[in-house]
């Protein structure tokens, strides 16, 4: 009796775990699609444009990938494009270390604003445009609550198993996912761009965050809806903004021109007192 009872316990648990290992890819996905696609390539850059409706769904796709609401991600990537690589740049790991550009920026408000050259924390100054919309303040204010549904749905539907694979095997590997462009694309990789920054294109990283990890051309042409620019530069992103340009939703997707190409200075032979003497120049 005792036996069969644990089978079933046994069985139970089995069946969860591994159902809740099919969920970690299928949410990631959901969710990293939100941020490249939704926060980073449309919100942060208007790379393209789509539907308001499809808009609104990407990002609230991206409000569960741990990487806080859109005025906040959106405002401190501003500011990186901005400050790249300078004090001010909120997320530098040559400034703040490897654990505060890790997650440290995603919790302290303050230090971000102080860093960007805001008065406080919740300024939010670069995103006029998504303060102006109801839908993002709405976000804004209840972000907290959106994770906790999710997390309170998923526990309902299969129990610790379920909730500890979806939310936190998963937050985990998206995160971290995520993170890898912040600190291993401005560190490893080439720099074919003679971008003023310490960007780099970085092939495992853009394999594993759905082509993010081209980041020295994303930085060189930070309009482009395309980072991986070559056919061999795999980019999971821009296959998903092709396709929707292909049955009418994306539109006004933006390229560089080879005339934009052509101004930016091939670096292969990379002069790197070149560009700190840049980074230097643009500290405050
Ligand atoms: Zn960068
Ligand atoms: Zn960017």
């Amino acid at each position: 009796m005792t036996n069969r009872k644990g089978n079933e316990d046994s069985t139970r648990n089995t069946v969860g775990v591994g159902e809740g290992m099919v969920l970690v890819p299928e949410m990631g996905f959901g969710g990293r699609f939100g941020v490249t696609l939704g926060y980073h390539r449309l919100l942060c850059h208007r790379s393209f444009k789509l539907p308001k409706w499809l808009e609104y769904f990407f990002v609230y796709c991206g409000a569960h990938a741990f990487q806080r609401d859109p005025m906040f991600y959106v405002n401190t990537h501003r500011n990186h494009h901005k400050y790249s690589d300078t004090n001010r740049d909120p997320i530098v790991i040559a400034s703040h270390g490897f654990w505060y550009c890790n997650m440290g920026w995603l919790f302290n408000n303050d230090h971000v604003a102080k860093q960007c050259g805001e008065l406080r924390g919740g300024e939010y100054s670069k995103v006029p445009e998504l303060k102006a919309q109801w839908f993002y303040r709405f976000l804004h204010y209840t972000y907290f609550w959106h994770p906790t549904a999710l997390a309170t749905l998923v526990y309902l539907h299969g129990g610790f198993p379920y909730l500890a694979w979806a939310m936190g095997m998963r937050g985990v590997v998206v995160h971290q996912f995520a993170s890898l462009v912040t600190y291993v694309s401005h560190v490893w990789g080439d720099r074919p761009w003679n971008s003023p920054d310490t960007s780099t294109n970085n092939w495992w990283v853009a394999m594993l965050s759905l082509g993010e990890g081209w980041h020295n051309n994303h930085h060189a042409f930070p309009r482009s809806a395309r980072h991986g620019f070559e056919d061999w530069q795999f980019d999971l992103t821009w296959e998903l903004i092709k396709f929707l340009e292909l049955v009418g939703l994306a539109t006004d997707v933006q390229l560089p021109t080879e005339a934009h190409k052509r101004r930016m200075e091939s670096c292969w032979a990379n002069s790197k007192l070149k560009i700190e003497s840049k980074v230097e120049q643009k500290e405050p």
